[in-house]
């Protein structure tokens, strides 16, 4: 199909200082998990990048030096030459597609521990970034930076930026963002010098200067120098010059930058989950700088639709579309739109699993994409699959996430497929959850996947359609995948932090039955030791439909694994504004007599709430009920043409979506596969030069 002439203005080419980006599709720096431990992982995901269509494809942050060290998270190095030939890799693998690499040079300044390096880390005047949460906490403060470390920094810079141009980059980076280490001069709770690089804005600016300029020098005329800046506090700052500080800042530094990268300054509200930010949501924060400068400018919003892509050119907010989670979730889009096929674009939902993957310092993972980071290690392509192997037929039993990408994976494999859903609908745990608060872009994990399968003739879907271990006996498919989901258990939860002890009783509920239509008596607690999103969500949506509610959990905060996911400050605010009571470090032990009973988690120390519903969101169970009568009656599969029964998602292991969408895509590769070459492939440094 031919692209549509009202996304041409997406295919121009942009000249970015000495180089030009192909086009106007910009991947953006973002924390992948891959450090140079991974090098073949890193080059391969990013060349797919490069591979769908992407003109400029960039690394996530790349250390500069030892005092920049923000182990265990999963940061990369350029500290000496021996560094170069990992990042080589990916800008060979990138060059092949005819795209630009980017790479991001990073100081993380009094935002980083250097845990591993136990050099002290350095902040303009001693000041730390004190996180409230654990997993960002350190116990050392930082060294206020004399003129010897401000030195040192730019030297590391620019050696590094003599690096990254050897290893074949064509955009080197100044990072004056998120906390680092350039942007806590730039504001005064940071920056407390009375030196040249505090005090006026002129001054603060001073040191990022300072890197352009010197990265500049060291690239040698070769790269273009970009600046990556978070610009949501200095636009709430007064200047006595310009609107704002970030406007001053913007101005001052206009010269010195090939390209302006523009951000916001914290990653919940930065890389914001669509339950609190719809696509484009930097637009309000970043919109002036393209007036300000002529140098071409770079931006992100979660943007998946063209026509809003197109009205971000046209209104001369960016020049280059930027993405990090909808280049994860669809590596191929600009292709896609290049050849007219918008509608197979895979959407990002917003979730932010993929963030998560990085807090988890592991390489990036997607719900919408089984195959990210899987493109060298498993060898998974997101656009081609192996043809089958056997003429086998698949009768997979449940459409939820796991079903559905199991059947698309094997219809476009070939296989003769029939999918058996006991719903009147697909969409499993889907058709219920996207109806709740915040959580309808979710809905894009079902929408994919029907359109897609609705055009794979050898895909049959049969909606109202139970199966019982009798039936599929009787049905003759060769492999039988039994993808029936989870269900969410009455248990409460011990000192021991293990779910234990059913609670029966009429006014007891869990998510199943609200899905099923139960209909709560007030006042509703919600008791939520499962901590990611549904507590909390189920929490708004009672409030919301009129019911008083409490919320209670055994951790510290609301949907705690949700510091994850960037979402923990916004379900914290959503509780307070739906009027939801919060108790914290809390357990249920009781309901008798309109109330239940809680006790601290850890003095035992003993409250009441009223409760005439109590709603648990605490442990879930495999629906393996089907599995386990096949399982009972192996002796007769062979006679019934069955050659193996397998379970996938939720009814293997109960997960998130994302567990569930990997699970059923790996049945999906690795059916009739020589079992020798399942294991994946384990990366490694690259040796060093003797
Ligand atoms: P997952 O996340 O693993 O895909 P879900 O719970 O979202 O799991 O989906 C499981 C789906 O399986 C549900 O739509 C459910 O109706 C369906 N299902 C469960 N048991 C059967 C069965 N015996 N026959 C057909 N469909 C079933
Ligand atoms: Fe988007 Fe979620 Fe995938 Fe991240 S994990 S790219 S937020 S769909």
């Amino acid at each position: 199909m031919a692209r549509n002439p009202r996304y041409d203005v997406l295919f121009e080419p942009v000249k970015i200082g000495p180089v030009t980006a192909p086009n106007r599709f910009y991947a953006v720096p973002h924390a992948a998990g891959m450090t140079n431990a991974m090098p073949h992982m890193r080059a391969s995901f990013r060349e797919t990048k490069a591979e769908g269509g992407w003109g400029v494809v960039c690394t996530g942050y790349v250390s500069i030096d030892p005092t920049a060290d923000d182990s265990p998270l999963p940061y990369a190095t350029l500290w000496d030459d021996d560094d170069i030939r990992s990042h080589a890799l990916m800008t060979e693998a990138v060059h092949r597609h005819g795209a630009l690499a980017g790479i991001e040079l990073w100081h993380g300044g009094g935002s980083v521990m250097n845990r591993t390096s136990r050099l002290p880390s350095i902040s303009p005047s001693g000041t730390s970034w004190m996180a409230t949460h654990v997993n960002f906490m350190g116990n050392q403060r930082p060294k206020a930076m004399d003129a010897d470390d401000i030195r040192a920094l730019i030297n590391s810079q620019a050696a590094a930026a003599r690096r990254a141009r050897s290893a074949g980059f064509d955009i080197v980076y100044v990072y004056a963002g998120m906390g680092y280490l350039p942007y806590e001069f730039l504001l005064p709770e940071w920056n407390f010098r009375t030196d040249a690089y505090g005090g006026s804005v002129a001054n603060r600016v001073r040191i990022v200067r300072e890197l352009l300029e010197a990265s500049r020098e060291a690239v040698a005329g070769k790269c273009a120098v970009a600046l990556r800046i978070s610009l949501e506090e200095l636009r709430v700052r007064p200047s006595e010059v310009a609107p704002s500080q970030a406007h001053e800042v913007v101005a001052l530094l206009s010269d010195a930058v090939d390209l302006w990268d523009v951000k916001l300054d914290s990653s919940p509200t930065d890389c914001a989950p669509s339950r609190f930010a719809v696509e484009g949501s930097h637009e309000k924060v970043i919109d002036f700088v393209k007036k300000l400068t002529p140098k071409p400018v770079v931006g992100v919003g979660r943007f998946t639709s063209p026509d809003t892509m197109v009205g971000q050119v046209r209104r001369g907010v960016l020049d280059l579309i930027g993405a990090a989670r909808p280049s994860i979730a669809d590596p191929f889009l600009p292709r896609k739109i290049d050849e007219g096929r918008e509608q197979d674009i895979r959407e990002c939902i917003g979730c932010n699993i993929c963030i998560s993957s990085w807090h988890d310092s592991v390489p990036v993972r997607c719900t919408q994409n089984p195959t990210i980071g899987e493109e060298w290690r498993r060898g998974w392509h997101p656009e081609r699959v192996a043809p089958a192997a056997s003429t086998s037929s698949v009768l997979v039993v449940g459409a939820g996430p796991a079903g559905l990408e199991c059947a698309l994976a094997l219809g476009r494999r070939g296989y003769e497929v029939t999918v058996a859903e006991a719903g009147e609908d697909i969409g499993g745990r889907l058709r219920f959850e996207t109806r709740l608060p915040g959580l309808a872009a979710w809905g894009r994990v079902l929408d994919w996947r029907r359109g897609q399968l609705q055009r794979l003739a050898n895909v049959d879907v049969y909606r109202g359609n139970r199966l019982s271990a009798e039936e599929i006996l009787g049905l003759g498919h060769t492999h039988v995948v039994i993808a029936t989901g989870a269900r969410w258990a009455r248990l409460l939860y011990s000192p021991l932090e293990i779910p234990v002890g059913e609670l029966e009783g009429p006014s007891v509920y869990t998510p199943d039955d609200l899905a099923a239509g139960a209909r709560l008596e007030s006042p509703v607690v919600v008791y939520d030791f499962d901590n990611y999103y549904m507590g909390s969500v189920l929490a708004e949506h009672l409030a919301k439909s009129g019911h008083g509610v409490s919320y209670v959990t055994p951790a510290g905060h609301a949907s705690a694994w949700t510091i994850m996911s960037n979402e923990q400050p916004q379900v914290h605010r959503a509780l307070h504004s739906a009027g939801i009571e919060l108790h914290t470090l809390s357990r249920v032990t009781a309901l008798a007599g309109g109330e239940v009973t809680l006790a601290n988690q850890f003095t035992d120390a003993a409250t009441r709430l009223p409760c005439a519903a109590l709603l648990i969101v605490g442990a879930r169970f495999a629906n393996d009920a089907l599995h386990g009568a096949l399982a009972a009656r192996a002796s007769e599969l062979p006679d019934a043409g069955i050659q193996s029964v397998t379970r996938i998602g939720d009814a293997l292991a109960p997960g998130a979506i994302v567990h569930a969408v990997y699970s059923g895509h790996r049945y999906a590769r690795e059916l009739d596969a020589d079992p020798a070459t399942l294991t994946y492939r384990r990366d490694a440094p690259l040796p060093r030069p003797t």
